[in-house]
């Protein structure tokens, strides 16, 4: 019913198997045997480990998003943005870059982009365990019951912490952080300056006639494209805290906790100030409304390690570093993932493969 019935059933599969999982283990070297890579060096809760591979080290690490090392020398730009996801370390890329490894692509990424804070609590469908008895109901449901029966639960997925459209910022919402200030030009990548603010965070602040255009399409809050759209009334229903709305600019500054005064003199001033030919109409007649906090985040890199087609792990002039492979994101190996779901795909695919490859090597051996 969720992204957690892949690890659950992966989980179960592997102990099925006799697989030997260390849980809470951080491996922070890779073991050496002549230009051979042997086993890798480990800290769990207990102290040091070390665990000997016979056919080979698969990388499987994910991203570099939350190393602010790996972020200042590829993507300066964007070094001082978090990542949605911290566990996304770039262990695997440093550790295979110190046995000659080298990555293809550091400097692209998804994001950084600006996300809806996450609800409080977590929705149902990710509260949901991944059990066969929850997912057969689900599975005859949605082939056989009018769409429209799902939407309550498709709109909370798509009001939990999407990325609120960038039509709303070009059709004239202003960004004001939580001192009730504008801090960038909300049509040239604010996004980079939301970290910058207090909190990390800021609000979506507009007038009644934007807010009216965002109740149909082609004007959505939020997609998950091809899954659905959000509206404002979505969140209105929604999300009670992300969303403000009241009569006067003092009573939305009320509602977000920001200084009235502050927010009344900024929307003013944006108003006055907008140079000729800028197509906003400026924040004019109540009610006005609120959309926030939002965040910036990087929600993951594109580069990695560069790979053969077996996923064993190469050094800059194309040798293959030996008993070394990567795979997912630590493995991407120069490919551009643009499409939905490439991500994932990848991983799957390509963590099989190098396990196979590797275990071939042990039988090998
Ligand atoms: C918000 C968000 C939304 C996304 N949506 C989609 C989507 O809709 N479709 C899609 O295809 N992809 C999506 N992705 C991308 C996709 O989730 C990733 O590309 C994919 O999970 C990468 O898999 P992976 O196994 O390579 O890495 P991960 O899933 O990141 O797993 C890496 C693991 O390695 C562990 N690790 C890190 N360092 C060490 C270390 N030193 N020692 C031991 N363990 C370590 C981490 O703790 C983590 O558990 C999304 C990502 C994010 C953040």
């Amino acid at each position: 019913p969720n992204s957690r019935a892949y690890a659950y059933y992966l989980e179960k599969e592997c102990r099925r198997q006799g697989v030997d999982i260390r849980l809470n283990a951080r491996v922070d070297g890779l073991l050496r045997d002549g230009d051979r890579i042997s086993g890798v060096e480990a800290h769990d809760g207990r102290g040091p480990v070390t665990l000997l591979a016979r056919g080979g080290v698969v990388i499987a690490s994910g991203d570099f998003s939350a190393s602010t090392e790996f972020k200042r020398e590829h993507v300066p730009h964007a070094a001082h943005v978090d990542a949605i996801n911290p566990a996304s370390t770039g262990d695997g890329h440093a550790l295979a870059q110190r046995v000659g490894a080298f990555i293809k692509n550091p400097e692209v990424m998804w994001g950084p982009s600006m996300r809806f804070k996450a609800p409080p609590v977590e929705t149902l469908l990710r509260r949901l365990p991944p059990s066969r008895w929850v997912t057969r109901p689900m599975q005859f449901a949605l082939m056989n019951l009018p769409l429209w029966m799902f939407r309550p639960f498709v709109t909370r997925f798509m009001t939990a912490s999407l990325a609120p459209e960038p039509s709303m910022l070009r059709a004239g919402a202003i960004l004001v952080n939580r001192r009730g200030e504008r801090f960038a030009d909300e049509l040239s990548r604010p996004e980079l300056q939301v970290p910058h603010q207090p909190g990390k965070e800021a609000f979506l602040v507009f007038d009644d006639a934007l807010a009216k255009s965002f109740e149909a399409w082609p004007n959505f809050v939020s997609t998950a494209p091809g899954v659905a759209y959000a509206y404002l009334r979505d969140y209105k229903a929604t999300r009670p805290d992300l969303y403000h709305e009241a009569p006067t600019l003092a009573g939305l500054a009320a509602s977000m906790g920001v200084p009235a005064q502050v927010l009344e003199a900024q929307v003013q001033d944006f108003n006055a100030r907008l140079p000729a030919g800028d197509a906003r109409p400026g924040l004019r007649r109540g009610p006005f409304y609120a959309l926030g906090p939002v965040l910036s985040w990087i929600v993951f890199t594109e580069g990695g390690l560069a790979v053969t087609a077996r996923h064993e792990v190469t050094q800059t002039d194309g040798q293959v570093i030996p008993g070394l492979y990567a795979a997912g994101s630590a493995g991407q190996g120069g490919t551009i993932l643009a499409g939905h779901g490439h991500h994932i795909g990848w991983a799957m695919t390509s963590g099989r493969r190098a396990g196979r490859f590797a275990a071939e090597r042990a039988r090998q051996a």
